[in-house]
């Protein structure tokens, strides 16, 4: 089978060895050298530039590299009826997870609070918690959050999770709907943002969520940049309803270098690094999407055209 990686973002170097190592009958290009792009079934795509896809007109699936779709969902251009599948790749899962642990640790601790500290030669203890005296809610409890929750359930958080459908996941309150979004969140210590970014979730960080959140609660904001507004997050940092932000994602990345968040004492900014695919782990998802295809069968991880995830 003929399989392109398109556009940009798909590290070519990583990906080609492993894919021709595993599956040494296939053929594997970098558009736009295919010499026939009429014979490619699957194309590898991160963040594709618009038309490109298009340019290979009987592909049987569109397999993203990454685990959000948003852009993909948005473009207009991809070949139409042409499945997409996302990647769910247990390293990312768990890079995430490492991610989350850090910044609810750092928080809880006052670790942060030290780092400053430092800066100014200060010695001085702050009272220490224990993980039981607080909570930490999750928005979206799918592959990344569902992993970082049960992590946190282990080490004796209280942990709540917001999901469109209810979840039973052990130790982890469940709660849906905007009554159960605004039920969850005034014990919310700290709030961790793992939504897709959808017409429903962009801008949610907001005002009227972020008041809800107990007076001095930490944001870690992980997902998308266009699910925060930025201003409404800087005031609610400036009045002390928020005690600081853990930033990864921002609606203009990369961040420019004039933006005021960079100096914030408040902020801690990431440059989009929560977690990344790690070709290695990941090859098992492509590699079982391309036999499903060869076969015939439903890929794994489609996405829903409709729900935008
Ligand atoms: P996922 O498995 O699709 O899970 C999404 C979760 O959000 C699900 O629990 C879903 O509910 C919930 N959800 C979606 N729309 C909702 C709504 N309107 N109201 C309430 N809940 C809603 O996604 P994932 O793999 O965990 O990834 C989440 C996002 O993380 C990605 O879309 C991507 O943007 C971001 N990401 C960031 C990085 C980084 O480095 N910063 C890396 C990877 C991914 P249901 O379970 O009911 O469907």
């Amino acid at each position: 089978m003929n399989v392109a990686l398109v556009g940009e973002e798909t590290h070519p170097d990583e990906w080609l060895p492993l894919l021709r190592e595993r599956l040494p009958d296939d053929h594997f290009f970098v558009h736009p050298q295919t010499p026939d792009p009429k014979t490619v079934r699957v194309a590898l795509i991160a963040a594709p530039r618009p038309g490109e896809v298009a340019q290979l007109p009987n592909l049987k699936l569109m397999q993203c590299l990454w685990m959000g779709v948003d852009a993909l969902v948005l473009d207009r251009t991809l070949p139409a009826g042409v499945p997409v599948s996302r990647m769910v790749d247990p390293s990312m899962v768990a890079a995430m997870s490492e991610t989350v642990l850090h910044r609810v640790i750092e928080f809880h601790r006052g670790f942060h609070i030290y780092r400053r500290h430092q800066t100014e030669r200060r010695w001085e203890h702050l009272r220490q918690r224990m993980a039981s005296d607080r909570t930490v809610g999750f928005l979206g409890l799918g592959e990344l959050g569902a992993d970082a929750a049960a992590k946190l359930v282990a080490l004796g958080f209280n942990v709540r999770g917001w999901s469109r459908t209810a979840k039973s996941l052990p130790g982890v309150v469940s709660y849906t709907g905007s009554d159960g979004l605004a039920a969850m969140l005034p014990a919310c210590d700290m709030l961790v943002c793992l939504l897709p970014l959808t017409p429903q979730t962009r801008g949610i960080l907001s005002k009227p969520l972020l008041d809800r959140l107990p007076d001095g609660a930490a944001l870690i904001s992980l997902a998308r940049g266009q699910q925060m507004v930025t201003r409404d997050v800087v005031a609610a940092l400036d009045s002390g309803k928020l005690g600081h932000a853990y930033l990864d994602v921002f609606e203009t990345e990369p961040l420019p270098r004039d933006d005021p968040l960079w100096a914030h004492p408040e902020v801690t900014i990431t440059p989009h690094i929560a977690a990344v695919t790690e070709p290695r782990t990941a090859l098992s998802v492509v590699v079982e999407n391309i036999e499903r295809v060869r076969r015939g069968e439903t890929p794994l991880h489609l996405v829903d055209p409709a729900a935008g995830y």
